[in-house]
């Protein structure tokens, strides 16, 4: 196999030792991050290809600023830890990651390995996220080292996300402490985790931290504004539905998934004269429009299998499929995810609207819904309503079915919705 240069420098110095490394060197001011390794660092920032996903993690410019340097001095290090709040974007800066250590020009967006991965179908870079609403199963990370054993399949290297890594408990932790310690050659894992301190130190000790700064949601729906030219109160909707400033440039440019949290709007606001056959359409219809943005991935995995089929082997194959499987239900959670944090938004601002008649709701462009959910609702009926989104959140992670999850939120809605 072809040497997989960005990897095949200094993986075992004192860059990527257990001390966190860049934790200490990306909030300090204008310090190099490495420091710490004897390589010579470029002084300034390297430039970066505006069209690649790096360049636009602006809202966390010193991480952009350590990752960015790690890939122009060869010096990529083959475990990282991602820590930071909810919405700080760390899922975004991986995949950024992932496409500048896999891109030959360092992530320049143009290029077929920079566009996959752009478009998350890229055969070499792996998302995983806990299968069981307890953590990961072990049979997931076995599943993993498996794949790991295997030679990329069109990249030099390959790229390992683990969300959550603070759901990786006892067996599974161990099943994988082992290859995070020394994973082959052309192999880069970067863990996600909202802090170190639940998270287990065998892991902790095996990675670089990059520490992710809390960004304000004003500063947030600043930046998708400068991105996309939309209008500020749309940008602030985005950024409360999609979480990240980078998802919420995302779904300000897809049609479906705008449409999706349009139609769970529409039910909310039709809840309170709704019967039960109404409430199963809804449930159908916010079920369908989720699922619209999936036929393009699914095209997508479709074609990499059959370009690959003929140089991989049937079990090579059945991996990928079995990857794929996995890849459309985890997307589906997260389309599920996002129309339930629409609703969430939206019922934020009727509780906030009761309580400061003054106040301008976040989701300006349906204000009217709003108002007349407001008008029925009592304080209590809201927050209970908050309550009854934040349950199905519970139950789409423990894995029930979101369709059915969906329709025991929606009659608990209607109910906390008539006063
Ligand atoms: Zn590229």
């Amino acid at each position: 196999m072809e040497r997989f240069v960005p990897f095949s420098q200094d993986v075992t110095g004192a860059g990527t030792a257990g001390a966190p490394c860049p934790a200490g060197a990306v909030p300090a001011s204008s310090a190099a991050p490495a420091a710490a390794s004897a390589a010579p660092v470029p002084a300034q920032a390297p430039a970066l290809a505006s069209n690649g996903l790096l360049s636009q993690l602006s809202g966390q410019p010193r991480v952009r600023e350590f990752l960015a340097r790690a890939v122009s001095s060869g010096r990529v290090g083959q475990a990282y830890l991602f820590l930071g709040a909810p919405g700080s974007g760390k899922l975004d800066a991986a995949w950024a990651f992932a496409q500048a250590v896999l891109c030959d020009e360092g992530g320049c967006g143009v290029c077929d390995t920079c566009r996959r991965v752009a478009h998350r179908t890229h055969p070499d870079v792996h998302c995983l996220a806990p299968e069981s609403a307890t953590g990961y199963l072990v049979s997931q990370i076995r599943d993993l080292l498996d794949d790991v054993a295997l030679a990329p399949v069109r990249a030099r290297g390959k790229v390992y996300l683990i969300e959550s890594c603070d759901l990786l408990h006892d067996s599974a932790a161990n099943a994988l402490l082992k290859t995070l310690e020394e994973p082959p050659e052309h192999v880069v894992f970067v863990l996600l985790g909202t802090s170190a301190d639940v998270i287990l130190p065998t892991i902790v000790s095996r990675c670089q931290q990059v520490p992710f700064r809390v960004v304000p949601p004003e500063e947030a729906a600043r930046a998708v504004m400068r991105r996309t030219g939309v209008d500020e109160a749309s940008c602030r909707m985005a950024v409360s539905v999609a979480g990240s400033p980078e998802r919420a440039v995302s779904f300000l440019k897809s049609a479906e998934r705008r449409e999706a949290r349009r139609s769970v709007v529409r039910a909310l606001d039709a809840l309170p004269l709704a019967d039960e056959a109404d409430i199963l359409t809804f449930a159908r219809e916010i079920t369908e429009a989720v699922k619209a943005p999936l036929a393009e991935v699914k095209a997508a995995q479709q074609a990499e299998l059959e370009q690959s089929a003929d140089y991989l082997s049937r079990g090579a194959v059945k991996q990928l499929e079995d990857r794929n499987k996995r890849e459309l239900t985890a997307r589906e959670r997260s389309g599920i995810m996002e129309i339930l944090a629409a609703a969430r938004s939206l019922l934020r601002d009727v509780l906030m609207e009761l309580q400061d008649p003054a106040y301008a709701p976040v989701n300006a462009d349906v204000a009217e819904v709003v108002g007349r959910l407001a008008e029925r609702v009592s304080v209590t009926g809201a927050a209970c309503a908050l309550d009854a989104v934040a349950a199905c959140e519970q139950r789409v992670r423990k894995n029930v079915t979101p369709q059915l999850a969906l329709e025991v939120m929606l009659f608990d809605l209607r109910k906390a919705l008539c006063r």
